[in-house]
């Protein structure tokens, strides 16, 4: 339908279900509420996803959730990642990761971590010998050990976010609106930069960083800011596969799993004294291998108004310089750099409101949100098939699960 026409009647074709934004969050809910019936629409900005959601690891990452938050999600959307790939023909593997200990501070935390949680978790701590039958990759030179965890996937993003919307248009009819900019959502239509429009029953909308333009203020007062990342990416390796996803003790600073360690702040405390530049950029080191043998390498972490479109050569030199610390590997070429945002809340830990009847923003999943992605589609469908008036309301073909 032509923008003239659309206008005229007041809005283009009827859906259950819309969907702004083909990041991996926008894919996620658009394929679960497919596979239970719904007629979806998505419309995405850009001429492809090319958000957050391109420009990560590709690490499904359970392991840095803790059990009373996030870590049954992450583990639903672990097993629906493997679903999802093995439908839609997306290479995927079961790889695990490695936290590798080269001070007595880290290998402190992760001896509480695994007395406290290494049953519930399943993860092992090993040794020097057992993590080089592991990788290749791990730097012998004061190397104390590991923590093991099998849980963590590894998937290529740029080759999942691609193939999921040819999948979803093959198997689904979903229909997807590439480089088309949505300037309005509600009573039950949406409307385009260039004068489209749609109407939906319901419309969720997981535009990323890019919250500030529909429903601002919702998306300010659930305290979401963004947070700039820096990346490089190698030449591939020749015959040399690292194995597991990798990362050191500057990891344990990071993510939630390790924060009731009671041995943490000292790590935390040494770290500050010894490289405070590290804690200036946000800075702490991990790595994942794509099938073409590229190592992704990262990160650094700018947050709200301290972030600038210019990236830093001394952050890639500091993470570069620890990178060496932790690991070896044949060809240090940078063949990539890139740098990407995601959202996060400092109120929620994912970020789910209903501005207005018939509306829902799903955001804030910060730097797990290709992990936690499936589990939270699955979730959010699940809940709005549940709800009596919206479920009915969103057609006798969708089941209640
Ligand atoms: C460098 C980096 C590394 C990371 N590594 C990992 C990792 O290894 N594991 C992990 O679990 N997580 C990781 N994350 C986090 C993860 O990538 C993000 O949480 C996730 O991609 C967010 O997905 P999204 O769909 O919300 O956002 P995005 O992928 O940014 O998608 C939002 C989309 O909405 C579109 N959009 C916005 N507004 C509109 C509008 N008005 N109209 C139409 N379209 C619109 C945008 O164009 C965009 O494509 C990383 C993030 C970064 C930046």
């Amino acid at each position: 339908m032509n923008a003239e026409l659309s206008r005229q009647n007041g809005g283009g074709e009827q859906y259950d279900l819309a969907i702004v934004g083909a990041g991996i969050l926008g894919l996620a809910h658009a394929w679960r509420a497919a596979e239970r019936g719904l007629r979806v629409l998505v419309l995405e900005r850009r001429s492809f996803g090319s958000g957050a959601s391109i420009r990560n690891f590709g690490m499904i990452w359970p392991v840095g959730q803790t059990q009373a938050g996030l870590w049954s999600t992450a583990m639903q959307s672990r097993g629906l990642w493997l679903e999802l790939a093995q439908k839609a023909g997306i290479p995927i593997h079961e790889c695990g990761s490695l936290h590798l200990a080269f001070r007595d501070d880290e290998w402190a935390v992760l001896e509480e971590f695994q007395a406290k949680q290494g049953e519930a978790f399943g993860t092992a701590l090993i040794s020097p010998g057992q993590v080089h039958k592991k990788t290749p990759a791990a730097n012998d030179d004061g190397l104390i050990g590991a923590l093991w965890s099998g849980s963590e996937v590894r998937v290529n993003p740029r080759v999942a976010v691609a193939a999921v919307p040819s999948f979803l248009i093959d198997g689904f009819d979903v229909k997807f609106e590439f480089s088309t900019t949505v300037i309005r959502v509600g009573d039950g239509q949406l409307e385009a930069a260039d004068g489209r429009r749609w109407r939906a029953k319901h419309t969720i909308v997981c535009s990323g960083a890019d919250f500030a333009n529909l429903f601002p203020q919702t998306h300010r007062q659930a305290g979401l800011y963004n947070c700039k990342l820096q990346m490089l990416r190698t030449a591939q390796q020749t015959k040399f596969q690292i194995g597991p996803h990798l990362a050191g003790g500057l990891t344990l600073r990071h993510y939630e799993a390790f924060r009731s360690c009671e041995a943490l702040p000292a790590l935390c405390d040494r770290v500050a004294k010894e490289t405070p530049e590290l804690d200036q950029y946000g800075i702490h080191v991990m790595a994942s291998q794509t099938d073409e043998g590229e190592v992704v390498l990262g990160d650094s972490h700018h947050y709200g108004d301290e972030i600038e479109p210019f990236d830093l050569a001394e952050v890639e030199s500091l993470m570069l310089r620890e990178l060496h610390k932790i690991i070896r590997l044949p060809d240090w070429t940078i063949q990539q750099r890139w740098h990407g945002y995601y959202a996060k809340s400092d109120k929620k830990p994912i970020v789910m409101e209903q501005p207005q009847p018939g509306v829902t923003i799903v955001n804030g999943v910060g730097g797990a949100g290709m992990t936690l992605s499936m589990g939270v589609g699955e979730e959010v469908i699940n809940r709005l098939l549940g709800d009596k008036t919206l479920g009915a309301k969103l057609g006798e073909m969708a089941s209640v699960g």
